[in-house]
């Protein structure tokens, strides 16, 4: 398989191969395919394996296909992380996919300022990485909408059950329009995580590596 047969646009080819991306991982040898064929997807993959990349690829290309960009209405793609160690990794990998495409990502996590956060989210974005609390926070003080958010990601959802962000994702989950799409990702499938799943995703297929 090949990054070739995904039917990303050039741009997203260049700036994949300014990675030195050469081939897919197998995590995104099976996952992109499905994700770009708009399902929502259970993957079980730890971090290194590629699987930012998995969600990022098709997150922008879901963006592109969107009619009419309005900015100002919110985030279409939303990314939950666990902390904002990761949350800064994927926002970092989400900046070398999307920017080519002039698209705009923001990264909502603690550790920085919120009135900065709230100024970066009013400016507009089309991609948000967030930790849940924080997102819940920006969300109360109405930095961002989720009015226009159609592409979901849950990245290492046990880890964020482990940290206690239960309440935080199901409130988030719940404030995202029902026909969106949705992945979930996690290295265990504790009965918790299954029952997320069950609840926020529609006919999910399941990706193992
Ligand atoms: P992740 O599991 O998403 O944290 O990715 C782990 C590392 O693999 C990151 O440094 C990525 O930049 C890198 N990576 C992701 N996809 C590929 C690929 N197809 N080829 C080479 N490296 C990759």
């Amino acid at each position: 398989k090949a990054f070739a047969d995904c039917g990303f646009s050039n741009v997203l080819m260049n700036a994949i191969a300014k990675q030195g991306y050469e081939k897919p991982t197998p995590i995104q040898c099976q996952a992109l395919p499905i994700v770009l064929s708009g399902r929502d997807v259970i993957g079980i993959a730890k971090t290194g394996s590629g699987k930012t990349a998995a969600f990022i690829l098709p997150m922008v290309v879901h963006i592109m296909d969107q009619p009419e960009l309005k900015k100002e209405e919110g985030p279409i793609g939303m990314i939950c992380a666990p902390t904002r160690e990761l949350a800064h990794q994927i926002y970092l990998e989400a900046k070398k996919f999307a920017k080519p495409h002039g698209l705009r990502v923001a990264a909502v996590y603690g550790g920085m300022s919120k009135h900065e956060q709230f100024k970066e989210l009013k400016a507009g974005s089309d991609i948000v990485v967030a930790t849940p609390g924080r997102l819940i926070d920006l969300l109360k003080m109405k930095a961002l909408t989720m009015l226009r958010a159609t592409f979901l990601v849950l990245d290492e959802a046990d880890r964020m059950f482990d940290l206690g962000f239960e309440p935080q994702i199901r409130a988030i989950v719940g404030q995202v329009r029902p026909d969106r799409q949705t992945l979930l990702f996690s290295a265990t499938m504790p009965r918790k995580v299954e029952r997320l799943a069950r609840e926020g995703l529609t006919d999910p297929i399941r990706v193992t590596v």
